[in-house]
């Protein structure tokens, strides 16, 4: 694991991954939680590695998933809910693939449940010119790739990014990120390692790296953190009960689009969390400020209501609506309206962000620091300066001020906007979905009744 171009010698004692291993530890704290372990625990297992097999338990996964990311103060934790989106697609696939794969499969995920493993998911290659399929990019490594086959195993080569959690993880499991053609057969592989394995490096994303512990001006970033890495694969041996693709191009595509499906139903159940503060704080903001009345403010409340609750909405059809597989026995989330969740949400999100600094006021990112406040001569009359309506103090209406700035307009603010952007795949991804999953055929015979007279 390298920071700056400096290997860590012991990931728990840096202090920006300390932040970022006790932030995840929630996925763990659950289980010990009286309130949460009824949702967090069956049969002794961590819900976590629970393939759904019905719709109670598509939801029972969503807000154990949503009630995480609420522990982590609006950031997902990650370490067990992106590992099993990808296990529960292999899962899907070995099954099309036949052979050992399904046995394989099984195996590897008996061996996560029974360690209670964290997981990370390196599925998303640095890929180069993406006009370009994997075997034709200048670059070999731009995608991961077999180097060698041997008796025992595979090597393998390439450079994956943007790998969340991998710090934090026991094991990394890797996917293909994209449908391919015979040429890039090299390129189709999916397997799954251990993190301290010979010949993989870890390069960690410096963004959100510098921060001090001051919990007013950033309540969240102060306390919780997600570490992303460059992965780099210099030649490394994965034995053979470990691979789950090598090579059988065309089940590159279905693992890829199966992972999503489960992925994108992470995403959108721990999106909640992030849009009900973005509400709450609007509400208390706009509250604070003497403005609730007021027409345009309430124009952008009822807009803000409106949007987290079409993506809640959304995402309980979703699971209410979805598909069971016989083999494995697997519950798929219904991809349609998983999609269009998630395209609801990435696409109103910075209209939100500006709904909730339009009510918040330029105090985001002009106020005074806690010293300030407690500043014996002038602490008072900033105290006093700074109140609002309804009694509002100061201190009280500076602090809400400050967590909607973390969260609209700070560097955190910025990491939460990316993500909604990009993780989990792009807005054109969503919507290449969309149209593959929409069946226009009632919508067209109608049309053509209304034209033909028939209807
Ligand atoms: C915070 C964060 C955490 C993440 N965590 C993980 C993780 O844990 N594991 C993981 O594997 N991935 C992870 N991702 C990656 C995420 O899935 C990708 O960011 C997403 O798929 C977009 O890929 P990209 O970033 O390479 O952008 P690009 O694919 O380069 O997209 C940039 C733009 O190019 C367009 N584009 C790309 N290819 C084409 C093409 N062929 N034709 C036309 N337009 C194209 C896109 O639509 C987009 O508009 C994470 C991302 C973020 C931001």
């Amino acid at each position: 694991v390298y920071i700056r171009g400096k290997r860590i010698a012991d990931v728990t004692m840096h202090p920006l991954l300390r932040t970022a291993i006790d932030h995840a530890s929630i996925d763990y704290l659950l289980a010990e939680q009286a309130g949460c372990r009824s949702l967090a625990v069956v049969d002794g297992d961590s819900r976590f590695f629970h393939p759904p097999q019905n719709v109670a338990d598509l939801m029972a996964r969503s807000q154990l998933i949503e009630e995480a990311t609420r522990q982590g103060g609006t950031l997902v934790t990650l370490i067990k809910e992106i590992g099993t989106d990808a296990l529960f697609a292999l899962l899907v696939v070995a099954e099309q693939l036949g052979g050992e794969y399904p046995a394989r499969v099984r195996r590897y995920l008996a061996a996560c449940r029974e360690g209670d493993l964290a997981m990370a998911v390196a599925q998303t290659d640095v890929k180069g010119d993406r006009a370009l399929s994997p075997a034709q990019q200048p670059n070999p490594d731009a995608y991961l790739h077999v180097v060698e086959r041997r008796a025992d195993g595979i090597v393998v080569r390439g450079t994956k990014c943007h790998t969340s959690v991998s710090v934090n993880a026991n094991e990394l499991i890797v996917l293909p990120t994209r449908q391919m053609g015979p040429a890039d057969r090299d390129f189709a592989l999916a397997f799954a390692i251990p993190v301290d394995t010979v010949g993989l490096k870890l390069i960690v994303s410096p963004y959100l790296g510098g921060h001090d512990q001051d919990g007013f001006e950033r309540p969240l970033a102060s306390r919780h953190k997600m570490i992303e890495t460059t992965t780099l694969f210099e030649n490394v041996f994965v034995p053979w009960d470990r691979v789950f693709l090598c090579g059988e191009w065309q089940q590159a595509g279905p693992i890829a689009r199966t992972f999503v499906e489960f992925h994108r139903f992470t995403a959108v159940s721990y999106k909640l969390p992030l849009l009900d503060a973005f509400v709450g704080g609007a509400i208390e903001m706009a509250r604070m400020n003497g403005i609730e009345k007021a027409g345009h403010v309430r124009d952008k409340l009822a807009w803000l209501v409106s949007y987290v609750e079409t993506v809640r909405g959304l995402l309980r059809q979703a699971a209410a609506q979805c598909r069971y597989v016989e083999a494995p026995g697997v519950a798929i989330p219904n991809p349609l309206l998983v999609n269009i969740a998630k395209l609801h949400f990435a696409q109103g999100y910075h209209t939100a962000l500006q709904h909730v600094q339009d009510i918040t006021g330029g105090i985001l990112v002009t106020g005074p620091s806690v010293d300030d406040l407690d500043n014996r001569e002038y602490g008072p009359t900033l105290e006093r300066a700074y109140g609002g309506a309804s009694g509002a103090d100061g201190r009280t209406r500076l602090r809400m001020a400050k967590l909607m700035a973390e969260l609209t307009t700070s560097d955190f603010g910025g990491y939460q906007a990316a993500l909604a952007i990009h993780a989990e795949g792009s807005i054109e991804a969503e919507k290449l979905i969309i149209l593959r999953e929409y069946n226009p055929q009632s919508a067209t015979d109608y049309v053509r009744s209304l034209v033909d007279g028939t209807h």
